[in-house]
């Protein structure tokens, strides 16, 4: 007897591409916290599909913003003006303390709206010579998966198979600032850098890291650009992860959660004379910036302030953290995050990642290893202590039945 759910996973995987190796679980409903599955079990969502979902699933005020949004008028393109666009800029320009946006859908899309953007900022106003711009990143980033952005990842995977890739682009080791400044010549335009590495593992630089890449950037007429796409609105217990080293940064990439979980939604907001480089023609997205988007985006950051997410998210992440630590399991190398952005490591001479994942969906917690090593504990921020106390209840069966309790 094949179940439903054998039967739904087959036929994605005829028909689907298989880049992704997803549980297996097939989801149909979601409300805050909570995931169900087409046999009605409930799980508690420690992913939110990537911190995509920090506003937990299908919050009524963003429903209510989608379908009245969606009745009234959904997509122009930027041909035209809508009456939504700007009230979203604006709000997100007050709330980060940069002056202008650009609109894009995801997050891949602001990277590459940033990359150009420094670059022209780079040749316009900083007088380097045409076509010789230099981009800095960081060893174990993640900004997306375009050929450009894949071609300076330094994950194997991402780019076997892909090139040829696009120059000018060094990496230097994350969370080494002198590092960063030895790699500065007259060419270099930017430096861009995740505040907490994602991707990467959940990777927290040492303290004071980011100010000081702020202070070389400044010294040396070096735009600084945070990716805040994962780490941003709220999820490290501030609205941004750049806020914790009191760092403003030139250039600054939202995604991911900027959609309320509702839609993809992404921008690059900039200093005004990185923006000014932009004129008409330069750049552009048919769906970037359209109305429905950004009457939901608008929503979204209201309710982030509304319900004080980042605040949430530092008192709840704190409590989260101390408790898997306090789990002492030799199977556990480590705990490491900020806020809800949290990465336990195991051992994985003891177990696999994935292992862990398998057994925590079995009693009804949702997560996914990054690498094979690290189990990620992101949750919607609407999450309660209460339900925190049952995902650890849940780990503790699980490492109890793997035999490292
Ligand atoms: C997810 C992510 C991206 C890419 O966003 P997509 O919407 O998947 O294109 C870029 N940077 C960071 C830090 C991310 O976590």
């Amino acid at each position: 007897m094949v179940t439903k759910t054998e039967a739904i996973i087959e036929q994605e995987s005829r028909y689907c591409a298989q880049n992704y190796h997803p549980l297996p679980v097939v989801l149909v409903k979601g409300e805050g916290v909570y995931v169900w599955d087409e046999g009605g079990n409930r799980y508690l969502d420690m992913m939110s599909a990537y911190s995509a979902v920090s506003h937990g699933h299908s919050h009524p005020r963003l429903v209510r913003a989608l379908t009245e949004q969606a009745q009234r008028l959904a997509i122009v393109s930027r041909a035209f003006h809508s009456d939504r666009l700007a009230p979203f800029l604006e709000k997100a320009c007050a709330m980060t303390g940069l002056p202008m946006a650009l609109p894009m859908n995801t997050g891949a899309e602001a990277v590459e709206t940033a990359l150009k953007a420094a670059r022209k900022w780079a040749y316009e106003v900083k007088g380097v010579a045409d076509n010789r711009a230099e981009i800095i990143v960081c060893d174990g980033n993640f900004h997306g998966r375009t050929i450009a952005i894949v071609g300076f990842s330094s994950e194997e995977q991402y780019k076997r198979g892909f090139g040829p890739f696009a120059p000018g682009f060094k990496s230097v080791s994350f969370g080494d600032a002198d590092a960063l400044e030895a790699a500065i010549t007259p060419n270099t335009a930017a430096f861009l850098v995740e505040p907490i590495q994602g991707e990467g593992g959940i990777i927290v630089p040492p303290e004071g890291y980011l100010a000081r890449c702020a202070e070389i950037c400044r010294r040396h007429n070096v735009l600084l650009i945070c990716d805040e796409i994962q780490v941003g609105l709220g999820r490290t217990g501030r609205l941004l992860a750049s806020a914790h080293d009191d760092v403003v940064p030139d250039g600054l990439i939202l995604g991911k959660a900027l959609g309320g979980g509702m839609l993809a939604v992404s921008m690059f907001l900039a200093r005004r004379d990185v923006m000014a480089v932009y004129r008409p023609g330069d750049h552009g997205s048919t769906f970037g910036g359209n109305p429905l988007s950004a009457a939901v985006a608008l929503e979204g950051l209201q309710v982030i302030e509304d319900e004080d997410l980042a605040g949430r998210a530092a008192e709840l992440g704190e409590y989260f953290m101390a408790q898997l630590r306090a789990l002492n399991s030799p199977m556990i190398v480590e705990v490491r995050g900020r806020g809800l952005l949290i990465g336990v490591e195991f051992d994985p001479a003891k177990v696999a990642a994935r292992t862990v994942c398998e057994r925590l969906m079995q009693r009804g917690v949702l997560s996914k290893e990054t690498h094979e090593t690290v189990v990620r504990f992101a949750p919607p921020l609407v999450i309660t202590r209460a339900q925190i106390d049952d995902a650890l209840a849940a780990l503790r069966e699980v490492l109890q039945s793997l035999g490292g309790g």
